[in-house]
């Protein structure tokens, strides 16, 4: 069953008007035929509402900061804030010296409440001291969780002090959970300050190979980026930083030599791409290595970047030999997953990007949105200039950066990036949207009441999901995947992690776990209705069986 207007318009009635307003505005059925299609985004939820978002801090410490490997990263403020940013994301790392991995440590001020009354400053600087001598990192990061802004702890001027008295670059982000609308805002503020703090000051100036490039927005979840890597350096490729799965403080200080960043997570990291085009002129190009057609797309996008017939000949012959591998291993999975149907909702881009791995294995999504999403991923960035600047995005400063006097320069001749940007989606990302077929939901900050009631109706035999929407779907007997950390499986990235991803949603379709759960519609009528003409006491019905 299809979702029209008037399906959601009476999911829609069961809230009170004003509520009922603004959700109209972050839901769209998708038509073609009615032109571009504006949806609302990055609003506040309203109180009362169950989202699945999560706070500023998680989205500057949990989603971008903590995934630095050879950093401590502490986080002030009480023990809760530091336990919901502990390995929930599941970024793997390895380093070449084992004693320069923190990645399984949380280390927090555990603030109480005489901390609260008093300040947290010198416990938190006792903390940096204890940090450098048990640790020895070789970076640190300050991150503020919410009491840390309602008390007004100056953790610069602590940073600061810190950086000065041990001699290694130590932090802060001011990066209160009350900053944004979700954690869309803690992503941007880790963008600034790395940008501000940290790339740039390695001392390369040349690139160490002949196609270098950095990867933005790519996480690691369950070993992505090393799957990714693993076929980008097997077609030639340098990759110089990742940002920041599997990533590092002295990786990102030399950020700056690469001639190309590609972007995989648009939502998260789009900032720092921006700023390192103008700052060093180095273009950024939309990849998504999720999905077979859409790894090969970006391999391709990319060896057209650099124009060389050897790497685009490369290219092919490594995209012929990966495919050989894993076609004939993809054929089985197909088989179980053809004709059914997915709700993809998650966090930021990868709402998106598994919509085409889905297809691929004839899986269809009838359903799909962000968390935490701003229009430019739903309606693409052509959008920008048009979004209105709310309270909100007026809290998180944008970092206005300049040319380098020393290290700019144009890594291709601005004639051929005019006509590569006609091809290839540099500087450009096109938005969920457009990609979606005609009758498909489009949902923004999707809640639970939502969540239930279009399961009810379009029932889909999988829901793609982020943390907290996982088990509404599996009490209503549709096995779910959990997208933001893989359900402890991965990777799912490039061409082995497309086979990794079938076989595992195709062991969610085949379990017999679900024939024990009874989804509410096969046991309650789908149809209700009421008899006209019945009064109180009088019934035309009961009247005729007399
Ligand atoms: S909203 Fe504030 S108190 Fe809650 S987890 Fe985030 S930083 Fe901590």
């Amino acid at each position: 069953m299809a979702i029209d207007d008037k399906t959601l318009e009476a999911i829609l009635n069961e809230f009170p008007a004003k509520v009922k307003r603004s959700r109209k505005k972050h839901i769209l059925i998708k038509n073609s035929d009615a032109g571009p299609q504006e949806i609302e985004a990055n609003t506040r939820t309203i109180p009362g509402i169950m989202t699945n978002r999560g706070c500023a801090f998680a989205g500057c410490k949990g989603v971008v900061l903590g995934p630095l490997k050879d950093m401590v990263h502490i986080v002030h403020g009480p023990i809760g804030c530091a336990y919901y940013s502990w390995m929930t994301r599941r970024n793997k790392a390895k380093s070449e010296d084992p004693k320069k991995n923190f990645l399984s440590y949380c280390v927090s001020t555990d603030m109480q409440e005489s901390d609260i009354v008093f300040g947290g400053e010198k416990k938190l600087a006792r903390m940096i001291d204890d940090v450098v001598e048990i640790f020895n990192p070789n970076a640190i990061t300050i991150s503020a969780t919410c009491p840390v802004g309602l008390i007004g702890d100056d953790i610069n001027t602590v940073a600061r002090l810190a950086r000065e008295k041990h001699g290694i670059n130590i932090t802060a982000y001011t990066c209160e959970g009350y900053k944004g609308v979700s954690q869309s805002a803690g992503h941007h503020i880790a963008n600034n300050g790395l940008m501000e703090n940290i790339i740039g000051q390695g001392e390369l100036e040349e690139p160490p190979a002949k196609y270098t490039i950095n990867i933005l927005g790519e996480y690691n979840i369950g070993g992505d980026s090393w799957e990714v890597e693993r076929v980008l350096k097997e077609i030639g490729y340098h990759v110089q930083a990742v940002m920041t799965g599997n990533g590092s403080y002295e990786d990102l200080k030399n950020a700056h030599i690469a001639q190309l960043n590609l972007v995989q997570c648009h939502r998260s990291i789009n900032y720092i791409a921006s700023m390192l085009e103008t700052k060093y002129g180095t273009p950024w190009l939309k990849v998504n290595f999720i999905g077979i057609r859409a790894t090969i797309e970006s391999l391709r996008n990319m060896a057209q970047y650099f124009g060389d017939e050897a790497l685009i000949k490369k290219t092919e012959e490594v995209i012929e030999k990966e495919l050989m591998e894993i076609e004939p291993q993809l054929e089985p999975y197909k088989k179980i997953c053809q004709g059914k149907t997915t709700f993809c909702f998650v966090g930021g881009s990868r709402g998106h990007h598994y919509q085409g791995l889905y297809g691929e294995l004839g899986i269809k999504t009838v359903l799909a949105g962000y968390e935490f999403a701003h229009r430019d991923d739903y309606e693409g960035r052509e959008v920008i200039p048009n979004i209105k600047p709310d309270a909100d995005s007026k809290n998180i400063p944008d970092l206005h950066v300049l040319p380098d006097e020393n290290r700019y320069r144009l890594k291709i001749p601005a004639e051929r990036m005019e006509e590569l940007k006609k091809k290839i989606p540099l500087s450009y990302y096109a938005g969920m949207n457009t990609t979606m077929q005609d009758g498909s939901i489009i949902v923004d900050d999707l809640n639970h009441y939502e969540t239930e009631e279009f399961i009810r109706i379009l029932k889909p035999d999988i829901f793609s999901s982020g943390i907290k929407d996982k088990y509404i779907p599996h009490k209503m007997g549709i096995p779910s995947k959990q997208l933001h950390n893989y359900d402890y499986s991965g990777p799912y990235a490039g061409f082995r992690g497309a086979v990794n991803f079938a076989r595992d949603v195709s062991m969610s379709f085949i379990t017999p776990a679900w024939n024990f759960i009874v989804p509410p519609w096969k046991d309650k009528p789908l149809l209700e209705g009421s008899i006209e003409q019945c009064s109180e006491g009088v019934c035309p019905v009961d009247d005729d069986k007399k």
